[in-house]
């Protein structure tokens, strides 16, 4: 199905994929707003633009203080959860910042509407399994670890040698042991990669009955050494965008009740890879909150959408354009997958 170009195919994994997101999870759009708090990292990973070893770029940490700040906009404006993101760093320092901001966050967020508070996913990269019993135990209850690739080749020329996949499986292990709702994905796109490796990486998610998916098209980014050259893939351009909504409609079709996200990677190739997403199967929308100061220094790769857009901006636009797709969204509701409450309450 990965492989199909026919106009008329296209269009039936397409609504074969609304029809199964709207039949699974309903018709409703559940928002998470992202605050990317620090891109400070110790990993260097070939694809990235804030590696490590990319001295050109700025390194922020927002206050803490900052941080509950603007989830606390986002349970005043109904988003119901947050995602904390950042470069990964495994310093005791940064594990004890995020789980007091988990905390405060948890704290602060109760109110009328939010009875439990907003619902809190972690995005903070690869740790030792203590430490995300630590962050559970905070408060935090869905974490997203994107696993790349499943496949071994692929994973070692995107990642130095000291980055190991057999690492990074270790943790979402981990993750689901702890109780976490756990969310993984991959990059397409990548040199080298082929349909079966995709087709594998979906069989992947479903093998470790993983509960939220974030995946996206690989983009370049002009300072980082992960080459393009143009024998990338079996696709460019256009096909890039057809094969990531492709990715969405079959791990919809393949994986059902889960929840899927229409990234941001999406609009960078499609100015309408959002909706688009949307409509093959996504049901989760992650607007930024980070403040647009820092934003430009958050540049994991380039010609990343809504630069300058405000986060009342970011609302109203998104608003409007899952409207467009005839879809709603969801209001004070943590909008956890249908897939982990279900593992939960059989
Ligand atoms: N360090 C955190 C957050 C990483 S940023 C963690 O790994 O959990 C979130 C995701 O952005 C990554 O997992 C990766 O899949 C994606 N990403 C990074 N560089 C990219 C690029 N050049 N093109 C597309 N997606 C990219």
């Amino acid at each position: 199905m990965l492989k199909t170009t026919d106009t008329e195919d296209l269009k039936f994994i397409q609504e074969a994929a609304e029809f199964s997101v709207i039949d699974n999870c309903g018709e409703h759009v559940h928002y998470r707003g992202l605050i990317e708090f620090s891109n400070i990292c110790h990993l260097d990973c070939y694809y990235c633009g804030i590696r490590k070893s990319n001295s050109g770029v700025e390194r922020f940490l927002l206050k803490e203080q900052e941080v509950v700040d603007l989830a606390l906009w986002c349970a005043d404006n109904g988003y119901g959860s947050i995602v904390l993101q950042s470069g990964e760093r495994k310093d005791r320092k940064f594990v004890d910042s995020v789980i007091r901001m988990v905390k405060a966050i948890k704290k602060q967020s109760i109110s009328e509407a939010l009875p439990e508070g907003l619902g809190i996913t972690l995005c903070v990269g690869e740790h030792p399994k203590d430490v995300y019993q630590e962050m559970y135990d905070a408060g935090a209850h869905r974490y997203l670890l994107r696993i790349e690739s499943t496949n071994t080749e692929i994973f070692n020329t995107m990642h130095p040698d000291n980055q190991k996949l057999s690492e990074r499986m270790e943790c979402l292990t981990w993750l689901r042991e702890i109780g976490f709702q756990v969310g993984t994905g991959v990059m397409f796109g990548i040199p080298g990669q082929t349909y079966d490796m995709l087709a594998d990486d979906i069989l992947f998610f479903k093998k470790r009955d993983i509960d939220m998916i974030g995946m996206g098209p690989y983009i370049v980014h002009k300072a980082t050494p992960l080459p393009n050259d143009g024998n990338q893939f079996q696709v460019k351009g256009d096909d890039l965008v057809r094969l990531s909504l492709l990715m969405i409609a079959i791990t919809r079709l393949v994986l059902k009740d889960v929840n899927i996200a229409a990234t941001t990677a999406l609009q960078t190739v499609d100015p309408q890879g959002r909706e688009k997403g949307l409509m093959h199967g996504a049901n989760i929308i992650m607007p930024q909150l980070t403040p647009t100061e820092q934003r430009a220094k958050y540049l994991l790769y380039e010609d990343k959408p809504c630069q300058d857009d405000t986060m009342e901006e970011c609302k109203s636009c998104l608003g409007g354009r899952i409207r467009s797709v005839e879809r709603i969204v969801a209001q004070n509701s943590w909008g956890d997958s249908k897939h982990a409450l279900k593992r939960k309450h059989p």
